[in-house]
């Protein structure tokens, strides 16, 4: 694989940051080591998984198995993935009948290790005793891996084999949501010395902390190659802590990563709960915080809701800079599908875009996943994309979103059961009369819909995202002790989710 990727920069994101092989990122293994190599097949292998799982299911098993299984994915280079076929039939029948759908299908599916699939070709397996050619090349000289990795020899390190390349500063779109947060990881990845420590970023899922992460990490590799930094995700720490351990080899573990300038671990929520890995952490961290390296961690919620984590843990967390991710609003949405969009091959209409933006409100990942689907679906048919026809190819998605209650509907049932205005939903008094009504709507809101906190507030006259969050607290907390209050509720739930 790896001679004929050689030019092929788009390659770099070959190995990619979900690989699971258990290594860590600074440089331990010897340049000539295959193994970023072997993560590149398995990256390719997994790709072509999906491709082949959604052809079989597009044109059946009997066609499928017929035609696509026996491929061999033999090279990906300058935009074209080429396949091996095993017999001339094949050959011409998968070039007429399939290619265009292979190409489409692939140019979704291989995003993760190449961006820009534009064509795909089908030749004649050159060695039909060695169809699979992924793993012959893995004894790949030293050369060709150096290219692969597109960088010089000295730069190349491990480091490399965790970051998506596509996981940068300039490819992160910001908005209100986001700014804080790309705000201080800016700061963080641009001063010489420790700017805050540690940084702590928190948000749900699919909102860009990882994204900022390999960013970070992107940055400081390039302005200072001669720090170290170390990227893994929790679960990696965990699986060396253990690793470790059963190798009564705790001492080469601890100085590995006290030897860092800059830890980085994504996800952090899941070391909670693991008591002794909790207590490696811990000291770990303190250990680098007092001799002046930078610590940066990601979680899925703020150091004081980390369930499950020791106190002292979850309020030393707390101690450096904290900075939260919201869902993104329409305005960032569009601006992400934008940007996206504009990087495509193929051009699609605003009205398109403000139409998903509209509809697809879950993460950025999903969007992400509408707009592939929408590329994919312009480059196969090559007819201009409309709003009937993006509907139509989302509908799984935005079926998902209108069999929720609107927060139209919640607000007229509530203050219909109550006997208030409409209008008290938006107003500003605070009365107890109307307050608690409110609440009780702002709860369903978040409970029957998909929207986010400050999405809510803005739909009950502009209050502030925490006020939600109060409020669905609030109610929460009064019916376990009030009845009357946990049957209204009960109640408007089965009405409104009918
Ligand atoms: P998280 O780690 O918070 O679950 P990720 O960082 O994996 O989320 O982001 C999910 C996807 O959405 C990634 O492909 C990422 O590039 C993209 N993404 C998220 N936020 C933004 C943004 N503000 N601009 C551009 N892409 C984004
Ligand atoms: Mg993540």
């Amino acid at each position: 694989m790896s001679g004929d990727m050689s030019n092929n920069p788009d390659t770099k994101s070959a190995s990619y940051p979900q690989d699971s092989s258990g290594r860590d990122h600074t440089a331990s293994a010897p340049p000539e080591s295959p193994a970023s190599t072997a993560s590149a097949d398995k990256a390719i292998e997994a790709c072509w998984g999906r491709v082949n799982l959604r052809m079989r299911k597009d044109i059946g098993d009997a066609a499928w198995r017929h035609w696509i299984k026996p491929l061999r994915v033999s090279r990906l280079e300058d935009g074209t993935l080429t396949l091996e076929a095993e017999s001339t039939l094949a050959r011409e029948r998968v070039s007429s009948q399939y290619a265009d759908r292979l190409r489409v299908i692939s140019a979704a599916e291989f995003n993760d290790v190449s961006p820009s699939i534009r064509h795909v070709e089908v030749r004649l397996a050159s060695n039909r005793q060695q169809p699979h050619r992924l793993s012959e090349q893995k004894q790949a000289p030293a050369a060709a891996h150096s290219a692969i990795t597109g960088m010089p020899a000295e730069g190349r390190d491990d480091l490399m084999a965790g970051l998506d390349p596509r996981y940068t500063f300039a490819n992160f779109v910001v908005g209100k949501p986001n700014e804080l947060a790309f705000a201080v990881a800016r700061r963080t990845a641009e001063s010489e010395k420790v700017a805050f420590n540690p940084l702590f970023l928190y948000g749900g899922v699919g909102l860009g902390k990882t994204h900022l992460m390999h960013a970070i990490a992107w940055h400081i590799r390039q302005q200072s190659p001669s720090r170290k930094v170390l990227y893994l995700s929790a679960e990696k720490f965990m699986y060396r802590f253990v690793r470790a351990l059963r190798f009564r080899d705790t001492m080469s573990f601890k100085e590995q990563f006290r030897s860092v300038d800059v830890l980085m671990i994504d996800d952090v929520q899941f070391i909670s709960g693991k008591d002794s890995t909790q207590e490696e952490f811990f000291h770990t961290f303190n250990a680098l915080v007092e001799d002046g390296r930078q610590v940066i961690i990601s979680a899925d919620k703020s150091p004081t809701d980390l369930e499950g984590m020791e106190e002292r843990l979850r309020s030393r967390l707390g101690w450096g800079m904290v900075a939260d991710i919201h869902p993104a609003d329409y305005e960032l949405r569009l601006g992400i599908l934008q940007s996206k969009a504009e990087q495509a091959p193929v051009q699609i209409a605003d009205k398109v875009l403000e139409f998903m933006a509209h509809r697809i409100v879950s993460n950025v990942r999903e969007l992400e996943g509408a707009l592939n689907r929408i590329l994919a679906h312009a480059m196969l048919v090559g007819r201009e994309i409309t709003i009937e026809s993006a509907a139509e190819l989302l509908a799984d998605l935005l079926r998902a979103s209108s069999r929720q209650a609107s927060v139209d509907a919640i607000q007229k049932r509530v203050a219909a059961h109550y006997d208030v205005r409409v209008s008290e939903m938006f107003s500003a008094r605070r009365s107890r009369d109307v307050a608690r009504p409110r609440q009780v709507a702002m709860y369903l809101a978040k409970n029957l819909t998909s929207l986010s906190y400050p999405d809510i507030g803005r739909q009950f006259g502009g209050r502030d995202h925490t006020t939600v969050m109060h409020a669905v607290k609030t109610i929460e907390s009064l019916s376990k002790s009030d009845g009357q209050l946990a049957e209204d509720v009960q109640l408007l739930k089965s009405i409104l989710a009918g």
